[in-house]
């Protein structure tokens, strides 16, 4: 065991064991409904999977008060790049995505655009990204293929997180634990298209996660969920589960 470092301590499997999580400055994680959120960390604004105008629960947010250093798409599906070509637009902000997505952005006259895949890992200004696997499908809203769907773990100094983006339960998350000690994921918990609440505990186990955020649920018809049922599996696994409200910002 560690002692000295309050990063918690992962084993992969059922007799997960946590030391004390960090005591390391919070991040500022806002929600913009469905799986829209951003962070901020040092000093930079990463928005991810920006879907907003088309949200009906998500009317309150005007996206022309969206601040962006970065823009980070997980695949080219509708329902996570709405809103991408205006956020980007108005804010100047880098994007990054597969190189597919990158091609769909430049298109619509995106030209600050940084092309990542499977495997890839950069350091910018927000910290260390890490792309890894997602297993769902990519088609851009135009019909043009969309590339490999991804998810990303960012590190920077000693915080890590890991966002799924839209997957299915995946053996390659047990992966995670090898390239970040992470202080919470934000992960896919509506079901029908992506994992359900009780696929995304086993998720969070097998990478690390002492807490997840749930996105990507409650939107649409065939993703309503019981979000009772969603805290009490998270509850018995001993893994902290948050549902921010639409527009609210929490410290992680
Ligand atoms: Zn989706």
């Amino acid at each position: 065991m560690r002692l000295l470092n309050s990063k918690p301590t992962l084993f992969c499997g059922r007799d997960t064991v946590f030391l004390p999580t960090s005591k390391l400055a919070g991040m500022k994680f806002t929600f913009y409904g469905h799986a829209t959120f951003s962070t901020e960390l040092n000093g930079k604004t990463v928005l991810f999977d920006p879907f907003i105008t088309p949200n009906e629960a998500a009317k309150d947010i005007d996206i022309n008060s969206i601040k962006a250093d970065f823009i980070l798409l997980s695949h080219g599906h509708g329902d996570h790049v709405a809103d991408a070509v205006a956020i980007a637009k108005n804010t100047g902000a880098t994007v990054i995505a597969a190189p597919e997505v990158i091609g769909w952005l430049s298109k619509q006259g995106i030209e600050n655009v940084f092309p990542m895949n499977h495997g890839g890992k950069r350091a910018f200004d927000f910290g260390t990204l890490k792309c890894v696997n997602a297993v769902h499908s990519s088609g851009m809203p135009d019909g043009s293929y969309g590339g490999n769907p991804m998810g990303f773990v960012i590190t920077f100094g000693e915080k890590s997180f890991y966002y799924s983006g839209d997957t299915a339960l995946t053996m390659d998350m047990m992966l995670i634990p090898r390239w970040a000690s992470l202080d919470f994921a934000v992960l896919c918990i509506g079901d029908n298209y992506t994992m359900g609440y009780e696929d995304a505990v086993e998720a969070a186990r097998m990478a690390g996660a002492p807490k997840v955020v749930g996105v990507h649920y409650d939107t649409f018809g065939h993703i309503v969920i019981d979000k009772g049922l969603a805290r009490k599996a998270f509850d018995e696994a001993g893994i902290e589960l948050l549902l921010p409200a639409i527009g609210e910002s929490i410290e992680l």
